[in-house]
């Protein structure tokens, strides 16, 4: 049995379904189904209130956050789960800026999933110090990166189109210019090498349902760098992150390094699944799931061009500059997203007019990908979008 074999049989994937939409929401782990079923009746139902001692409810949030750690570099410790992506960003955006008292910009790109920007916004309104933030095209951030920028806030990979940024050069030029580097890893964690510590990232946040199948609402990880563990001031700062949560004092001390990030109580159950999530990588080489994910890219890039014509690939041609996703621009993007799934190929529709297929290594294969592809030629060639039912449009794309 092959490395892929074995990852891709450790999920529930539904029978003539191809999934090209996990990286929106991981698929299930068969095991989270049975750890699932534990965590509820033999720890929730049996233990009750001591399961926060006996089953270790309390130190999850920092023994998943190591094996997260694993997979983007993260010195051990240095990475704790909790809350969401968006809460995330507000923590490590606010922690960075306070390191920066005489600055005043905070550079993103309009690539940015706008949650981040948003947070970034309401941080700055209730900061009431006039900060600004500065959002330029994808291309232009390395120039953008002056000695007025305090922080960069940057997602690693676009969520529209994939374009992977260089975090080594980048979170380099921050530094030298005296700036603090705040990477995003929604899309990168689990989808490709990431290495923190060498590209000496201070503050990095990332969510844990995307690649990291950890399932729908699953905890957000923050990781803050070694050097500035002990320093970074927690904008949020709840019970759980106090030195001593039990001794119930009244004014905030902020706890030992990484704990600090921690705000409230942790959603237990999530990380129960999240636990069987993260044994699907054990073992995984990230550098052969790099290869293996550029395999499926190519080929499925190859395949689209030589039978579509009329869809326009939005993401970079070359491999080294994309995360682990494809799209490709059609103005009836998201009919025609409708239109394939009916035909049992899931991916999913960003506006305005991007097609989005992501490939998560540990589960697809080369013959998803020639399938998908097959069947988006015929989506396309022969207009079976082209239906009023499949332009109405549901919540969430
Ligand atoms: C998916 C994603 C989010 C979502 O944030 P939540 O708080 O988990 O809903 C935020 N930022 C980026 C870059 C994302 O890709």
């Amino acid at each position: 049995m092959t490395d892929f074999d074995r990852t891709r049989a450790m999920f529930r994937l539904p029978e003539g379904v191809i999934y090209l939409d996990g990286n929106s929401l991981g698929p299930l782990p068969v095991a989270a189904e049975t750890r699932m079923r534990t965590a509820m009746r033999d720890e929730w139902g049996a233990m009750l209130i001591t399961g926060w001692n006996r089953a270790g409810w309390m130190t999850q949030p920092r023994t998943l956050g190591d094996r997260i750690g694993r997979l983007i570099g993260a010195e051990p410790g240095h990475v704790v789960l909790g809350d969401t992506l968006s809460v995330k960003v507000y923590q490590a955006l606010a922690a960075a800026l306070e390191m920066r008292p005489e600055r005043r910009v905070i550079l993103s790109d309009s690539g940015n999933f706008p949650s981040d920007l948003y947070m970034a916004e309401g941080l700055i309104r209730m900061l009431g110090r006039g900060h600004e933030l500065r959002v330029v095209a994808p291309g232009d951030v390395a120039d953008a990166i002056t000695e007025e920028v305090a922080v960069t806030l940057i997602t690693e990979v676009d969520y529209r189109t994939g374009r992977l940024h260089d975090m080594a050069d980048l979170t380099a030029r921050a530094h030298a210019a005296g700036a603090l580097a705040v990477w995003d890893l929604a899309h990168s964690a689990g989808a490709l090498p990431v290495d923190v510590a060498r590209c000496g990232v201070d503050f990095a946040v990332g969510c844990t349902y995307k690649y990291l199948n950890g399932g729908p609402g699953a905890p957000a990880f923050v990781y803050v760098a070694p050097r500035h563990a002990d320093r970074a001031a927690p904008a949020l700062s709840g019970w759980l992150g106090h030195a001593a949560p039990f001794a119930f004092e009244q004014g905030y001390r902020p706890g030992a390094g990484i704990e600090r990030m921690r705000v409230g109580t942790p959603p237990v159950l999530a990380m129960a699944a999240l636990e069987s999530s993260l044994d699907v990588w054990e073992g995984v080489d990230m550098n052969a799931l790099r290869a293996h994910s550029i395999e499926l890219s190519e080929a499925f890039i190859a395949r689209v061009e030589a039978a579509c014509p009329m869809l326009e690939l939005a993401s970079p041609r070359d491999p080294a500059a994309r995360g682990s996703q494809v799209s490709f621009r059609f103005a009836e993007g998201y009919a025609a997203i409708q239109a394939l799934i009916a035909r049992g190929v899931i991916g999913d529709f960003r506006a305005p007019d991007i097609m989005r297929f992501g490939f998560a290594p540990l589960y697809i294969s080369p013959e998803d990908v020639g399938e998908a592809a097959a069947r988006l030629a015929s989506v396309m060639t022969e207009r079976l979008w082209d239906d009023p039912a499949y332009r109405i449009r549901a919540a969430v794309t």
